[in-house]
């Protein structure tokens, strides 16, 4: 049998995998699928917005937290330890390791919570610049803190919001966890990223992100500085990858204007999420920075993923189990009609409901 050219691959009709060269690891895509009934769970539709403060939060200006320490009234951004951490600086030292079948060894690291803001309801979407700018700064502060602890290998500056995605709280804020040791899906990024270094003799990120913008199938939004892509391997509906146009490798690199634009382009593309179907958009984002092992990384590539559960509405989400639990990870709509939506939604956010 004879196999045709790769140009008669029909990507928006056809199913077929594609290959992810950041996890080195394939999606299987099925564009006929989203034609078929839906029977399954339906969720509530978002709430109305929040109020600007709630005297049960603990994350609230002069509210107590859970062990008894109570915040102060800070004004602008608050980063405190997690009162229930899910890492110790000082955990005992240890190992076990049987046959090399029943293996573990003690694990160092900390979380720290960071408060994007004193108001209970100000998401990213409807923050000024003034209030990202001193968000960015925040992440860059704690970056170059965090990575002068000797054993920091790695630290993992993340978002989640919304009940889908497991936020216990919706007072916008991020969590900061730093590792001995370099988590699974960086260790795959980093070895992709130094492998694609040493064949090619340019960078991985750098490289793709010329291909979508000479393409334009998959782009989002960009500014001056950062470009937003569905990428042709996302595994989430509304999956998108924020990259640095210039190579660099960490947040620590960027320079004034620069963060000032990863303000602006963060605050662009979760409108356009928050927009599509007119609720709170949930996500998991984070972002991914090389390794704070002392060393420059210069095959590394500063981005950020966002992680989106949402599939048809406000209320249809995307679950991975079954097949995604057992084969590949698997979409329906084609990343191209996935970034289409988000190319044509608005940079305005649609006009809020108000809580009675
Ligand atoms: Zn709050
Ligand atoms: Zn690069
Ligand atoms: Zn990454």
């Amino acid at each position: 049998m004879s196999v045709p050219p790769r140009s008669s691959l029909a990507l928006q009709a056809t199913p077929h995998r594609r290959f992810n060269p950041l996890l080195r690891e394939w999606v299987l895509v099925s564009p006929l699928r989203t034609q078929r009934p839906w029977l399954g769970q339906v969720e509530k539709p978002a709430p109305p917005s929040a109020s600007q403060y709630d005297p049960g939060c603990y994350l609230c200006p002069g509210n107590e937290r859970a062990g008894g320490a109570r915040n102060p009234d800070y004004t602008s951004t608050l980063v405190f330890d997690n009162d229930y951490p899910a890492l110790l600086p000082h955990a005992p030292a240890g190992a076990i390791n049987q046959t090399n079948l029943i293996v573990a060894e003690s694990e160092t690291g900390n979380c720290r919570v960071g408060c994007f803001s004193p108001r209970h309801d100000l998401t990213v979407p409807r923050m000024s610049p003034r209030e990202l700018r001193a968000v960015v700064n925040m992440w860059t502060e704690q970056f170059q803190e965090l990575e002068k602890i000797e054993w920091v290998r790695h630290i993992q500056i993340f978002e989640n919001r919304g009940g889908l995605m497991g936020a216990s709280n919706p007072h916008p804020h991020c969590q900061i966890w730093t590792n001995a040791t370099l988590p699974n899906i960086p260790a795959r990024e980093l070895h992709s990223f130094e492998e694609y270094r040493n064949d090619k003799k340019s960078c991985l990120l750098c490289d793709y992100l010329q291909l979508e913008l000479q393409r334009k199938e998959r782009i989002v939004c960009q500014n001056e500085t950062f470009a937003v892509v569905v990428p042709f391997w996302a595994v989430w509906p509304f999956e998108t990858l924020v990259l640095s146009k210039r190579h660099c490798a960490a947040m620590s690199d960027l320079s004034v204007l620069e963060r000032e634009l990863l303000g602006d382009i963060l605050r662009r593309t979760t409108t356009r999420y928050d927009n599509i179907f007119e609720t709170s958009f949930p996500y998991s984002m984070g972002f991914h920075q090389r390794p704070s092992d002392g060393h420059a990384h210069a095959e590394w590539h500063f981005h950020a993923h966002y992680f989106s559960p949402l599939l048809r509405s406000a209320t249809v989400q995307k679950f991975m189990v079954g097949y995604e639990l057992l084969g590949s990870p698997q979409r329906d709509i084609t990343p191209e009609a996935a970034a289409q939506r988000l190319a044509a939604a608005s940079e305005t956010r649609f006009p809020e409901m108000t809580s009675s």
